[in-house]
Formats: C-alpha cells, sequence, structure tokens
C-alpha cells in the first residue's frame, strides 16, 4: 500500500483529530481516575494495617489465657506443698518446701504483672484498631464519591469514547508504522497532544514559530513530510487566512 505524500499528511490529520478529542474527553475526566486508584491503594493498606492489628489482638489474647493457666498451675502446686509441709519429717524438708512455694509465689507475680502489661497493650491497640476503623469508613466515603462522580463524567462520554476508539484504529491503519511511531513520539513530547499541526497566519500552529514563505510554499506543494524546525511537529498543510477571515467576518455579522 503505497500512498502519496498528501495522502499520508491527510490521515495524519485525521489521527490527530481524533486524539485531540479524545485528549478533550479524558481532561474532563482530569485527575479523578488517578484519585480513585489512588483512594484504592490507600483503603487496601489500611486494611491490611488493620488485619495485622487484629491479629495482634488474638495473640495478645493467647498471651493472657497462657499467663492465667500458669497461675492455676502455680496455685495447685502451692496446695500440694502446702499439704506436704503439714507432714514433713525434719527442718531440711520443711526448707525445700518453703522455697517451692516461694518460687511458685514468684511465679504467680511475674504472671500477673505480664497480663497486666498485655492487658495495657490491648487497650492501646483497640483504640488504635477504632481510630483506624474510623479512617478507614471516611476513606471509603471518599472513594464512593469520588466512583460516582467519575461514573457519571465516564457514562456522559463513554458513547464518545468508544466511536472514537474506533475510528483511532481504522485511521491508524491508514497510516505505516514507521510513521504512525514517531507521531506517537512527538505527541508524548508536547504539552498539548499535537504532533500534526497547520501553518496559521504565517505560523506553526503548534509552538506558534514563524514559517518563512517559502518553507510555507514547501508545506502547501505536499511533496515531502516538512516539521517544524522549531518543535518538531509535522506540517499537514498551510491554513488559508483569506479563508479564516471570511468566516470569521460571516460569525461576526450573524
Ligand atoms: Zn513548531
Amino acid at each position: 500500500m503505497e500512498s502519496t505524500v498528501a495522502q499520508k499528511l491527510e490521515a495524519l490529520l485525521n489521527l490527530q483529530k481524533i486524539d485531540s478529542r479524545l485528549d478533550a474527553i479524558f481532561k474532563v475526566r482530569g485527575a479523578l481516575p488517578e484519585e480513585v486508584q489512588d483512594l484504592e491503594d490507600e483503603i487496601i493498606g489500611y486494611e491490611t494495617r488493620l488485619d495485622k492489628f487484629n491479629t495482634d489482638l488474638v495473640t495478645l489474647e493467647d498471651d493472657i489465657k497462657r499467663f492465667k493457666d500458669n497461675i492455676k498451675e502455680s496455685e495447685k502446686l502451692i496446695k500440694k506443698y502446702q499439704e506436704q509441709q503439714m507432714n514433713v519429717r525434719n527442718n531440711r524438708e520443711y526448707d525445700a518446701i518453703t522455697k517451692e512455694l516461694e518460687l511458685q509465689d514468684l511465679e504467680i507475680q511475674v504472671s500477673k504483672k505480664k497480663i497486666g502489661e498485655s492487658q495495657a497493650r490491648i487497650e492501646t491497640k483497640n483504640l488504635e484498631v477504632d481510630e483506624l476503623k474510623g479512617i478507614l469508613s471516611e476513606r471509603k466515603k471518599d472513594l464512593d464519591n469520588k466512583k460516582s462522580e467519575l461514573d457519571t463524567i465516564v457514562s456522559e462520554s463513554e458513547n464518545d469514547e468508544s466511536k472514537l476508539k474506533t475510528d483511532r484504529d481504522k485511521a491508524l491503519k491508514k497510516i505505516e508504522e514507521r510513521l504512525s511511531k514517531s507521531y506517537t513520539k512527538i505527541r508524548t513530547n508536547a504539552k498539548n497532544g499535537l504532533a500534526v499541526v497547520m501553518v496559521k497566519r504565517g505560523a506553526c500552529g503548534g509552538c506558534f514559530n514563524v514559517v518563512p514563505p517559502q518553507r510555507q510554499a514547501d508545506i502547501r506543494e505536499k511533496k515531502k513530510l516538512i516539521v517544524c524546525e522549531h518543535c518538531g511537529r509535522i506540517f499537514a498543510g498551510v491554513e488559508d487566512e483569506i479563508e479564516e477571515e471570511v468566516t470569521k467576518k460571516k460569525r461576526s455579522r450573524a
């Protein structure tokens, strides 16, 4: 499929028009899609933290249960030792049992202290969980609002968008790959998304630098692809000033 330069330029300009309309649609959506994504990520982060807190709470409760079991165990031993102490045969046995009793008493103190510490940590953790739940429900509300805002905007333009995307696929097929690649490259680097422009009032339609008359004549001829020497955008043609003036006069009269 060999096409003339004029046909190539026409195809490029057509693609540019479609892309500019798509750009306008995405501009209306603005930062909303990104904001929705950010909120979704943030919520996942908070939910992960909440899961971790809940696991911590379970561990702390388990600890307390274990300490309480230890205390029960010590109390049983103490009871046993006290009974043994009633039946000792000498002082040496009596002293040995007293030492055991002291030891178990100490064990109980340690366990009680650890239970207190765990309970304090549970209280702190519960406060953190409450705070986190508050933040989480706020963020979820934000997300719902932003999502419905975005859904509204998207639904208003989704028909246009899908039609333009179909048009774009068709338009792209008419352009050789090498050319569409440089088109994409120029467009990505251009702030206004324009890769293909017309010469308007003697200036580049993309960067507004003056295009010399001889160059304009070359552009009009469409014998070869000419790019702006300032910004690198592709010139699709020269817009007729007279025609534009006439349209303007017509408009001002209306
Ligand atoms: Zn330019």
